[in-house]
């Protein structure tokens, strides 16, 4: 049988072997955000329909699960927003009546949450991977170009909403495009976001492959590991990086002696990265290198207190 509306399985950094299952046509989201990796919103819309009946989807799962094939989840995904679906809730109870040994993920940019029916059709699901990259408006507007009338703060409230019904877990995915998302401002107003959600974790996503707006860049690993540090103060809710963390430059015979300094420098003391500059009379990108190197390596930590973001040695 030919496919429409399954893919993979793929084996995915967070899901393990997850097939994924596509139940909305092609870019039709209630986001156009200038990172995604699938390509430009054709369909910018907020209405929930039938886009595709319920028994259309599910015959290809009874095709695909009657080996009972070995997967991690079965997860909502795709080329837009599952949610978008009024039929998801019927696929949703059709797998866990039939294949209850298989975990249901969901996927979602969180713009419905706000929907009463909507957060009953999606509580037999094991994991929501709800999304929220800006609590501002004027950046929600920058990063995810929305839906007329849809606000960052209707997303927040739809985030809170479902922790108040949902028993499952929710890992909040923050995208962090620079430039746009990754000042302090903004991830102060994140920061309190996440606090009023309660998710049981929060994962920090950039730029793997090439995004919509080809002016998209992916994030440098210190700054997705100051932004965790930020994020991560005073709160029980664990921050992790979830981006690749291949991009690193190499480090020269130079920059290695040097590298040499700052781990003992480092390991004396707690150093912010302007600190580490001053001490080793070098300018601050170049510190910043550094660190990304002895980050990448888990050697280092960053930490917040009162004189901004600092670094300590991992023992
Ligand atoms: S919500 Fe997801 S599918 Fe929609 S534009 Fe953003 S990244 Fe792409």
């Amino acid at each position: 049988m030919k496919y429409k509306h399954l893919f993979g399985p793929v084996v995915s950094r967070r899901l393990g072997i997850s097939l994924g299952v596509d139940v909305v046509p092609y870019k039709y989201c209630s986001l156009n955000c200038v990172y995604c990796e699938v390509s430009r919103t054709t369909h910018l819309t907020l209405k929930r329909k039938a886009y595709f009946e319920a028994t259309e989807i599910t015959a290809e799962l009874d095709d695909f699960l009657q080996i009972n094939p070995k997967l991690d989840y079965i997860t909502f995904s795709g080329a837009g927003e599952p949610t978008l679906n009024s039929e998801l809730g019927s696929v949703i109870s059709y797998i866990k009546t039939r294949y209850p040994q298989y975990k249901l993920a969901l996927i979602t940019n969180s713009t419905l949450l706000n929907e009463p029916e909507l957060l009953s059709e999606i509580q037999p699901c094991d994991l929501i991977l709800p999304s929220l990259d800006a609590a501002s408006e004027e950046v929600f507007e920058q990063i995810n170009r929305p839906c007329e009338k849809l606000t960052a703060q209707d997303i927040i409230r739809g985030l809170i909403s479902l922790r108040q019904v949902f028993r499952g877990q929710i890992w909040l995915e923050i995208f962090v495009v620079p430039g746009i998302n990754d000042h302090l401002e903004e991830i102060e107003l994140l920061r309190s976001a996440v606090a009023q959600i309660r998710p049981d974790r929060v994962q920090l996503n950039s730029l793997d492959r090439p995004g919509t707006e080809d002016w998209v860049e992916p994030a440098p690993y210190l700054t997705l590991e100051e932004i965790r540090a930020i994020l991560q103060e005073e709160s029980e809710i664990p921050v992790e990086i979830i981006a690749g963390t291949g991009r690193e430059g190499k480090i020269t015979v130079t920059e290695q002696s040097v590298l040499d300094e700052l781990i003992i420098l480092i390991k004396q003391e707690e150093y912010t990265k302007q600190e580490l500059a001053k001490a080793l009379k070098i300018h601050v990108n170049e510190v910043s290198k550094l660190l990304q190197h002895l980050i990448q390596r888990n050697k280092i930590a960053a930490r917040r207190n009162h004189k901004g973001i600092y670094y300590i040695w991992n023992d």
